[in-house]
């Protein structure tokens, strides 16, 4: 199946402690998904798998003995999440691949269901790495028949910690590793070619037994699998490009807000940041352009991995489009609102997840995104968020503290008291936003 018929796309980016400017892993990445897909945020803890076999959607494969704490962007219908972090401070994200492999008859893992085993069942990026190779290898992913009209793809994977960050790019049942130095970008196109440092066994055999093209005896993966007219216009080529060369340009000066500005991107990539075309499919921040077309960012992360104990991770969330929202900070250690994890098919006026997606609706002139309307819901936004980033910080150390302490239980209720504090101003300002609609229309 091809990807061109539907806009579907996803980024995400990297930058290792070599590369930010305050000796982290920073880690981004925007889902992009059907526009009315609605993608809740859920926290699942720690526990011992009790049953012998994990049902996934089209296939059931054994269970780990422990499916570790983790966090999840989990579109309402999927077992799996398009990226999450856990409790060993791994992140992942993924993307949609288009190749030569052809359709499967027999079911196979989907791309989102490899991301929430490997977050289940890894300490660190290397562990998450064997994962989702071995899964990829064992049982597969890519595209196959279903009688669920569940749209399958092939996978490309950044998995990082605080230390180290990866990418895996897959075909069918084939994939290649290749270990990130110090910043990267990847988006739906396979970027893995004769540079990779792991490949699977039998790449070079499904290869040939395809007749796709195998030019050199360092298997060009790219090259040999990637369906390079499945994508129109070089989307992805163009936002990779531009998501990888802004973080060349900052190298040493990365941090969070940088990599947040990069998924609310909407820079024609010529004239700086002020171009705010939202008609340009070639944005990072992805908007469906016109009523009858598909595809919008429906949800990002961005998480800052610290190595050294000097405080706790701050994992920033958005729902909708990261231009028009608010990141929330949000820590693994403490209870994470109840109220993020709503929403389903339909609207439903308590889901934070169809509020965002009410706003961006709101900010559309007979249907086309209109910049006055954004830059109101912007400058609303902005004193929130700056809060947020300076108070996140202090709790971030404050916690942290009490971790050391072994003061635990304090720890969790501070966190928890903390976010939902913040999600309830967030939650009251959106609500009174989509009252004022009018007003802003
Ligand atoms: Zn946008």
């Amino acid at each position: 199946m091809k990807l061109k018929e539907e806009i579907i796309s996803c980024d995400t980016v990297v930058a290792l402690p070599n590369s930010t400017s305050n000796n982290t892993t920073i880690f981004g990445k925007n889902s992009d998904r059907p526009k009315l897909e609605c993608q809740p945020l859920i926290q699942k803890p720690r526990i011992k798998n009790q049953s012998k076999y994990t049902e996934c959607q089209f296939i059931k494969i054994p269970s780990s003995k422990i499916s570790y704490a983790h966090v999840g962007s989990k579109p309402f219908w999927c077992w799996g999440y398009e990226h999450g972090f856990n409790e060993y401070q791994v992140v992942i994200g993924n993307e949609g691949l288009g190749t030569h492999v052809p359709s499967s008859p027999s079911p196979k893992l989907i791309g989102m269901e490899i991301v929430r085993l490997a977050l289940e069942r890894s300490k660190n990026a290397k562990d998450a790495v064997k994962v989702i190779t071995n899964l990829v290898s064992e049982f597969g992913q890519g595209v196959f028949e279903n009688n669920q009209n569940i749209r399958t793809y092939d996978n490309g994977y950044l998995i990082a910690d605080p230390k180290e960050a990866y990418i895996i790019e897959t075909a069918g049942h084939e994939w290649a590793v290749k270990q990130i130095k110090d910043t990267e970008g990847i988006s739906n196109i396979h970027s893995i070619e004769s540079n990779w440092d792991n490949i699977s066994d039998t790449a070079i055999n499904t290869a040939k037994s395809l007749n796709l093209h195998v030019d050199s005896p360092k298997l060009n993966f790219a090259k040999t699998f990637c369906d390079y007219d499945s994508r129109y216009d070089g989307r992805g080529e163009f936002r990779r490009l531009r998501s990888c060369t802004y973080l060349q340009n900052l190298k040493n000066n990365i941090n969070i807000k940088e990599v947040i500005f990069i998924l609310k991107d909407h820079s024609d990539g010529e004239n700086s940041n002020i171009t705010q075309n939202f008609l340009d499919s070639r944005t990072i921040c992805m908007h469906y352009p016109d009523s009858n077309s598909d595809g919008n960012t429906a949800a990002s992360l961005v998480s800052e991995l610290h190595s050294d104990n000097s405080q706790l991770d701050i994992h920033w969330t958005s729902m909708y489009s990261p231009c028009l929202g608010i990141f929330i900070p949000i820590f693994i250690e403490g209870e994470i609102p109840k109220i993020l994890s709503i929403g389903n098919h339909d609207y439903d006026p308590k889901s934070p997840w169809w509020a965002f997606r009410s706003i961006e609706e709101s900010c559309r002139t007979e249907g086309i995104l209109d910049n006055n309307k954004a830059s109101e819901i912007r400058k609303i936004w902005e004193p929130i968020q700056n809060k947020f980033y300076k108070s996140a910080k202090l709790i971030a150390k404050d916690a942290n503290q009490l971790k050391q302490e072994n003061k635990l239980n304090q720890m969790n209720e501070e966190l928890t008291q903390y976010m939902l504090k913040n999600t309830n101003t967030v939650l009251s300002t959106l609500n009174e936003l989509i009252k004022s609609k009018s007003r802003i229309s």
